[in-house]
């Protein structure tokens, strides 16, 4: 909610088609997270496709039709991105929809698994979420502000964990709700620096906060923003849910043989901690 609360804020704020830069940047980035199709990556021009992304906007939200940005759009973005589909959540948060998700056929919710994405932004995340290529989804996501978004209702699986099993019972995406936070995980140290993994090769350039090394290992670290909002997510499913600590679990605790998230450098006794903390 960060990025369209600040728009929300700025009082007299007027785009128009032919603008350029940073609050057309923003602007596209609020589109984008609201799932208004405009060119990618957003360049902060506010060209013929921002304008029809704002048009249709416009026309669904039943603002102004003008093709302008101004406070009012603002306040009908703001006002969207709290309207229904509601968030499952008690918490302020947008619900993004994407075509990941199907039936839990019956299955009770008694599991909370924690990812990372192994990727840069939450914008980037929830495209990729909703490219039908991807075949990929999560109940929540984690940015790294602590903004977070919803893209499957808790009532329907979504499609996080694949092949995985825990005390017994298989395919826990049926009675788990999955969160997923931003977070490149583990990185490559190369004599010139730091690496992140696109598709398990490390090409692409790190430039975050300084790693963390772990026995040997570079991870990125998760911000402190993220353990707040995560605590405060976690808790607010669990008191929903009636969920167990113990059912709190890593994507690596299901399915060891495939997968490492949410790293060695995830602090869960910081989590723990904080998730007590909130119980008071
Ligand atoms: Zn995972």
């Amino acid at each position: 909610m960060g990025c369209i609360m600040r728009y929300y804020e700025k009082q007299g704020l007027i785009l128009k088609r032919g603008d350029h830069g940073e609050d057309v940047l923003e602007l596209q980035r609020d589109l984008i997270t609201l799932a208004y199709d405009i060119a990618e990556p957003p360049d902060g021009d506010y060209g013929p496709q921002t304008e029809g992304a704002v048009r249709f906007f416009q026309a669904i939200a039943k603002g102004h039709v003008t093709g302008i940005v101004e406070t009012v759009v603002a306040s009908a973005l703001h006002a969207m991105a709290l309207a229904p589909p509601a968030t499952d959540a008690a918490l302020d948060l947008p619900f993004v929809i994407g075509p990941h998700y199907d039936s839990r056929a019956e299955a009770a919710i008694d599991m909370i698994v924690i990812h990372y994405t192994g990727s840069g932004t939450l914008v980037g995340t929830v495209r990729w979420f909703q490219d039908p290529a991807s075949r990929v989804s999560a109940h929540y996501l984690v940015g790294k502000d602590g903004s977070m978004v919803q893209m499957v209702q808790e009532a329907e699986r979504a499609w996080h964990a694949g092949a995985s099993q825990w005390q017994g019972r298989s395919n826990c995406n049926r009675f788990s709700v999955g969160i997923e936070i931003i977070n490149w995980g583990l990185l490559e140290k190369k004599d010139d620096g730091f690496y992140c993994a696109i598709d398990n090769q490390y090409t692409q350039r790190y430039n975050g906060q300084t790693p963390v090394e772990i026995a040997g290992k570079y991870w990125e670290p998760y911000t402190d923003e993220q353990y707040v909002a995560l605590s405060e997510l976690v808790r607010d499913i669990r008191e929903r849910r009636g969920i167990d600590l113990e059912m709190i679990v890593g994507h690596t605790d299901i399915a060891p043989d495939r997968k490492i998230d949410p790293g060695a450098h995830f602090d869960w006794a910081r989590f723990r901690q904080s998730l007590l903390s909130l119980l008071v």
